[in-house]
């Protein structure tokens, strides 16, 4: 489980990774990372705009700062087949930059990353030879759906 996001500490983490990322520290990009630093599933726009407009930030903000994040490479963007994007942190410890696999269930839209899941040899030699993955998906129903 992640630690409380709250402390001075992490403030300054979370500054520290804009200014390597080149990025300027706002309110808002903080606001964004630290939310994303916390789920442990990717979340849409709009999961993350209902979340931090109550706490002053509207919509189009968020959403700007959500593009500068994945341009900086702070944050990736994926699209699980259902035309939504969703944006998770890049975890650097466990990932090759954002791509382990998730789950979706076909009932009610669950996400669930599967962090530090990676493709086996043979078929990432076999998918290499057909194209660039740019997702690796898994559906099926989560346990509340079975
Ligand atoms: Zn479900
Ligand atoms: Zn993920």
């Amino acid at each position: 489980m992640a630690k409380r996001p709250s402390s001075a500490e992490d403030l300054a983490d979370l500054q520290d990774s804009l200014r390597k990322a080149g990025l300027r520290s706002t309110t808002a990009r903080i606001a964004v990372l630290r939310r994303l630093r916390s789920a442990n599933s990717p979340l849409s726009h709009a999961e993350l705009a209902d979340e931090l407009t109550p706490h002053g930030f509207d919509k189009a903000t968020v959403f700007r700062n959500l593009n500068d994040l994945a341009d900086a490479g702070l944050v990736v963007r994926t699209e699980l087949g259902d035309h939504v994007w969703r944006f998770e942190i890049v975890n650097r410890r466990h990932d090759e930059p954002g791509h382990h696999p998730h789950f979706v269930c076909v009932a009610c839209g669950q996400v669930t990353c599967l962090a530090g899941v990676s493709l086996p040899p043979a078929l990432k030699s076999r998918s290499k030879r057909i194209g660039s993955v740019t997702e690796i998906l898994l559906r099926g129903r989560c346990r509340n759906c079975e």
